[in-house]
């Protein structure tokens, strides 16, 4: 018994890989929609902790700065 399949007409294109993950992507752009998301959540939430760091903290709390506080 012959199970072998016919030769595909159309060779099958190219798959760009993810710059990300690096698995085959089906996108035009070549990334993957979750992992461009993932990406740029990683960016913000990196762009957040250093406006955090950079800002500096008083030394004593808010509260106590007023000038009548001991
Ligand atoms: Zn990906």
């Amino acid at each position: 018994m012959n199970n072998r399949k016919p030769e595909p007409l159309n060779a099958s294109p190219v798959r760009r890989r993810c710059t990300i993950c690096g698995n085959p992507s089906f996108s035009l752009s070549g990334v993957h929609p979750q992992c461009a998301a993932w990406k740029a959540g990683r960016l913000a939430r990196d762009a957040q902790k250093a406006i955090a760091e950079a800002i500096p903290k008083p030394a004593r709390p808010q509260w106590a700065q007023h000038k009548w506080a001991p």
